[in-house]
């Protein structure tokens, strides 16, 4: 890896409206070549989504510092994410400060992060399973990230959230989905703000896509 292409991505990314230098500096410094398969390294620096194996894939950059920067982490958080997938997203929130807690569905995808953690000495919770229904033993959480596009919200994860916390998620039909950004006012008050234009792979599950 060259310096110069992580100093690109990073002017790509506030190119395109990415302002906390907090999300800057951690997209920075956690290295993706890490989260990506070997064929995959040259591209890692690239702006781009990439194939994780499994038909999943990892994030584009701007995407996972968009979604980061809605959820407004802040040190000690407690961060549930649905979609571990490769393990970036995660990795990144933990640079933040966060505690995390992940749910992967694909028994590949888990136990090749289970590998990555170990070699990178990195101290997240994962779960094998179906992440529509949340992740109850060590919830209430300060902030909700869904990392797969589902039709609705499912509804585990309002009572899985502390007053005050957020969740980030994508919502729509299979081809396209909207950002949305749910906060929790009081027990049963919410605002809701959405942003337009994300594709992402299903989350499946119970309470999501029934299929893949
Ligand atoms: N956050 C990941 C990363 O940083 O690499 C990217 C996630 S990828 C776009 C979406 C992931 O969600 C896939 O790994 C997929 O297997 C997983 N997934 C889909 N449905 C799920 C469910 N119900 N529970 C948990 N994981 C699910």
């Amino acid at each position: 890896m060259l310096n110069s292409q992580r100093k690109e991505l990073i002017e790509t990314l506030r190119k395109k409206g990415i302002t906390s230098d907090l999300v800057l500096d951690a997209i920075k410094n956690v290295n993706r070549e890490d989260f990506v398969p070997d064929i995959m390294k040259i591209h890692a620096w690239e702006d781009v989504p990439l194939p994780i194996g499994n038909g999943q894939t990892i994030s584009q950059p701007y995407t996972v510092a968009f979604m980061t920067s809605l959820l407004d982490v802040k040190k000690n958080d407690k961060i549930l994410e649905i979609g571990t997938g490769s393990g970036y997203q995660a990795a990144l929130l933990n640079y933040l400060g966060a505690q995390v807690y992940s749910i992967e569905r694909s028994i590949e995808l888990y136990n090749s992060f289970l590998k990555l953690m170990d070699k990178l000495q990195l101290r997240i919770m994962v779960r094998l399973g179906d992440g529509t229904i949340g992740w109850n033993d060590f919830a209430p959480y300060d902030k909700i990230i869904v990392t797969a596009s589902s039709p609705t919200i499912p509804k585990s994860y309002f009572s899985q959230l502390k007053i005050g916390g957020k969740i980030v998620i994508p919502i729509g039909d299979r081809f396209q989905q909207e950002m949305q950004v749910v906060e929790k006012l009081t027990g049963n008050d919410y605002k809701m703000e959405s942003y337009p234009n994300f594709k992402f792979v299903p989350l499946v599950g119970i309470d999501g896509w029934k299929s893949e």
